[in-house]
């Protein structure tokens, strides 16, 4: 028998998205990095993480790479994107050549790179691996000096604007609709893969472009363990599911987590949920402008103190998320980012009982002036199946 506390939510159909969004601001994001540029003391930034490329001239595609200076933008990639490239790339100039960008971008410097002929060329030391580095030092002019610099991209991607929001909301909006899926065919002897693959197509059938990460549905003795992926574990007669997921829409990502009970619930599986929702509800409460992310993750923790499960939540409390599943910033302890008006982190302590079981509830929020505001707010009461 079920028990599907949900007033209805179960059999809401899951939503299609419909519609066109408005433009992304690429030449805001430009000149505001070129401000960047002179800042870091270099005179062109080389971009080559895909979703930085992305946010600042809209190109979709995983081969291409984007030379940004004070005073010109170029994008290059190969001939398998120039259509796209042509249709997608704002704000800079287009060169395709049949090589890899990398290659392209090095030999377009050491051939002169028109105006830019740039002294210094900051690289993404968090995304250039040490063989492209290599490869890019050999083809660039003598005397060019290859810069670290900082994430200055990632910086201005935690700040969402009002385009970004709408993406986002939409993701959460559809991604919430999984959770239905999964209430309906969670049941003892159905199998993890089971379930998270019903969650993933009707996913696509709403018109997603991907699921944000591998979906996790850890059911019973795996529910114990934070990042359990789908397996062919069998749901137990009785213990907790947790299912963690998130799909991609417009290129934003959605993440949440649920975690439900199979059987009848006794009383220390139903205090233990509401523990866990206590301590999100208590992050949640302490998400507003001015506030350090380490703040967020004492406030659930701290709460799980009073019910002394503090040692069994073993991850941080959130991280950013945009473009990427998990970007800045990190919502953990001892990080000193300061929450601003337009970051979207989300919340999702868990408590894990090694070889009994585990619970995780997790939202995206969105930081406002005043506060935060939970996105697609959705049931989240202790839900016995
Ligand atoms: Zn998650
Ligand atoms: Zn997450």
């Amino acid at each position: 028998m079920r028990e599907v506390a949900l007033d209805g939510h179960s059999r809401r159909p899951i939503r299609k998205f419909a519609g066109t969004l408005p433009l992304m601001d690429y030449a805001g994001r430009l000149e505001s990095l070129q401000k960047d540029v002179l800042r870091l003391k270099v005179d062109t930034l080389f971009i080559t993480h895909p979703p930085n490329i992305r946010y600042l001239c809209g190109f979709t595609g995983s081969a291409g790479a984007l030379l940004v200076s004070a005073s010109a933008t170029v994008f290059f990639s190969d001939g398998r994107y120039a259509r796209q490239a042509k249709e997608e790339v704002k704000g800079a100039k287009i060169i395709i050549a049949p090589k890899a960008p990398l290659v392209s971008v090095g030999e377009w410097l050491s051939r002169g790179g028109r105006r830019l002929r740039p002294r210094s060329l900051g690289i993404e030391s968090e995304h250039l691996t040490v063989a492209a580095r290599k490869r890019l030092a050999a083809l660039i002019p003598k005397g060019v000096r290859l810069r670290e610099v900082p994430p200055v991209v990632e910086q201005a991607r935690m700040v969402k604007d009002s385009n970004e929001l709408e993406k986002i909301r939409e993701a959460v909006s559809v991604g919430a609709g999984l959770f239905d899926r999964a209430l309906v065919t969670i049941r003892p002897g159905v199998n993890e893969l089971e379930v998270a693959a019903e969650m993933e197509y009707s996913a696509r059938k709403a018109g997603v472009e991907g699921m944000s990460f591998e979906t996790i549905v850890a059911a019973g003795v795996r529910s114990s363990l934070p990042h359990g992926r789908a397996s062919a574990a069998r749901i137990p007669a009785r213990g907790f599911v947790v299912c963690d997921f998130g799909v991609i829409l417009h290129g934003y990502c959605s993440d949440r987590t649920r975690t439900v009970w199979v059987g009848a619930a006794s009383k220390e599986v139903s205090r233990l949920y509401a523990a866990v929702l206590e301590a999100q509800l208590a992050a949640i409460d302490s998400v507003r402008p001015g506030v350090p992310v380490s703040k967020v993750d004492h406030a659930a923790r701290k709460t799980l103190q009073t019910h002394g499960l503090e040692r069994h939540f073993t991850h941080s409390t959130g991280h950013g998320v945009g473009l990427e599943i998990h970007e800045a910033p990190r919502v953990a302890k001892g990080q000193q980012e300061i929450l601003r008006p337009g970051m979207v982190i989300t919340v999702e302590p868990g408590v894990y009982l090694p070889d009994k079981w585990g619970v995780r509830i997790e939202d995206m929020v969105v930081v406002t002036e005043h506060g935060c505001e939970v996105l697609a707010p959705h049931q989240k009461e202790f839900i016995a199946l």
